[in-house]
């Protein structure tokens, strides 16, 4: 085990290193928080050490694990990481200890011990562990890109199986945004591995312990939720939940017992586990409280952004956990550890636009607007957006000049 001091993230390498910034979470909030940190460290022509902690190098866009070919659903950023100057170790962060100001990373080459002098915590979330028998062991989750490809290879695996009624059921426990848009796009996902007919015949079962779908939605795109989950031919068992998962059924808390290959957990997400080591208050949903720069609260020289921060976006509105608001909050987060390095002031996190755009399978989609969901539009409009946010927007910068970069991952004339 060494002490890591870091590279220098500008200059020549030679000018003295006016300080180490060591972001752990390699998805879309801990890669913005590095590449503005670096931005900051070059308009004030001072170098600073930026490390990147990434468990395995890709960038997983969780937003899209509902859909197909999950393989296309994660991007390397080793190339673009180096080109901002940012050092990339690939590893898990296990231990942070923030008196020492150090951080144990599990690697494939062993352990290291990384010094900073400022973090950002952006490791994200993960699917909510609920006390269910047999959830761990044989329910299946989009959650991680390791996750989605499994499951996609279990369909894959029963597609030649279907005629078995036990096979071709599929169990969706959670109605929340992630769970009705996985019921929308299942028969396309059969009907890759197994055909037209089979995805037509195929039972979909959604199961929701609130008395509605969506039940963070607001009254006004619910409806068009329901439409579209009828047109699709979706079950609903609402009211209830999950209460043990086999390899071959599920019993709901009802007590009813469906028999089903496949039973899909997608039941809302907690933040990563890493905050636990931070001594810093957490929320409902083990999100640090943070201030308006993103710092955690009482915890000196510690940033949290993204899924792991409790933040305002607004005045009144706490920031979701959301793609939109992580890649905007790590801007944020970046920025405001490197000027904390440098004696720059701080820029104030506020994020008051907030949209959301629901796919809805072959219905199209469904787009509100505000904290409050209200309608905008819906069907194929809303799915010409939802393609555009999932195939452009969300997309790291390709590669290119380095000041290109630069310029499109900074904070933006609107503040995002
Ligand atoms: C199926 C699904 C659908 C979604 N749909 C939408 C949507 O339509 N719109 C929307 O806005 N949001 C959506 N979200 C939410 C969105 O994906 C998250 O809010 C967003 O990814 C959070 O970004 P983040 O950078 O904070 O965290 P993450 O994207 O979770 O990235 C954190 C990274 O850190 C890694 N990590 C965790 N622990 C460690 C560790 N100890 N050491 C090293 N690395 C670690 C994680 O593996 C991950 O790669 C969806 C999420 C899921 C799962």
């Amino acid at each position: 085990m060494g002490q890591h001091n870091g590279i220098a993230a500008n200059g020549d390498g030679t000018a003295p290193i006016k300080g180490r910034i060591l972001v752990l979470g390699g998805g879309y909030s801990g890669l913005f928080a590095a590449a503005n940190a670096a931005d900051v460290a070059r308009e004030c022509d001072s170098p600073l050490s930026i490390t990147l902690v990434s468990k395995d190098g890709y960038l997983e866009h969780r937003p899209r694990l509902y859909e197909k070919n999950p393989d296309t659903l994660r991007v390397a950023v080793g190339d673009l990481v180096e080109a901002l100057g940012i050092r990339l170790v690939v590893g898990v962060a296990t231990l942070i200890d923030v008196r020492a100001k150090t951080v144990t990373v599990a690697g494939v080459n062993g352990t290291q011990v990384l010094g900073y002098d400022r973090l950002v915590l952006a490791t994200g979330s993960e699917l909510r562990q609920l006390a269910i028998p047999g959830m761990a062991e044989f329910a299946w989750n989009i959650d991680s890109y390791k996750g989605a490809k499994a499951f996609d290879d279990h369909l894959k695996a029963i597609a030649g199986a279907l005629a078995v009624p036990a096979n071709n059921t599929y169990v969706i426990i959670g109605a929340g945004m992630t769970g009705i848009e996985l019921a929308a796009e299942m028969r396309d996902r059969i009907e890759q591995h197994a055909g037209a007919a089979a995805a037509q015949a195929a039972r979909l079962i959604l199961v929701e312990r609130g008395a509605r779908v969506g039940p963070t939605f607001g009254d006004e795109p619910r409806p068009v939720i329901e439409q579209a989950l009828k047109l699709a031919n979706v079950e609903l068992r609402l009211g209830t939940g999950g209460a043990s998962v086999r390899r071959d059924s599920v019993t709901l808390t009802t007590g009813e017992e469906i028999a089903t290959a496949t039973t899909v957990m997608t039941v809302g997400m907690s933040a990563s586990a890493l905050t636990e080591q931070i001594p810093g208050k957490r929320d409902e949903s083990g999100r640090l409280h943070v201030d308006d720069n993103l710092q955690v609260i009482g915890v000196e020289h510690v940033y949290a952004t993204g899924d792991v921060a409790c933040a305002y976006a607004d005045d009144v509105n706490v920031a979701v956990m959301s793609c939109q608001t992580s890649r905007t909050m790590g801007k944020y987060a970046g920025r405001n550890a490197a000027c904390d390095l440098l004696g720059q002031p701080f820029r104030r996190y506020r994020q008051p636009d907030y949209t959301t755009c629901l796919d809805l399978g072959r219905f199209g989609a469904v787009f509100t607007n505000g904290f409050d969901r209200k309608l905008k539009t819906f069907g194929p409009e809303a799915k010409k957006r939802k393609r555009w946010i999932n195939t452009e927007v969300i997309n790291p910068p390709n590669p290119g000049p380095v000041d290109r970069i630069f310029a499109e991952m900074r904070i933006d004339e609107r503040g995002r």
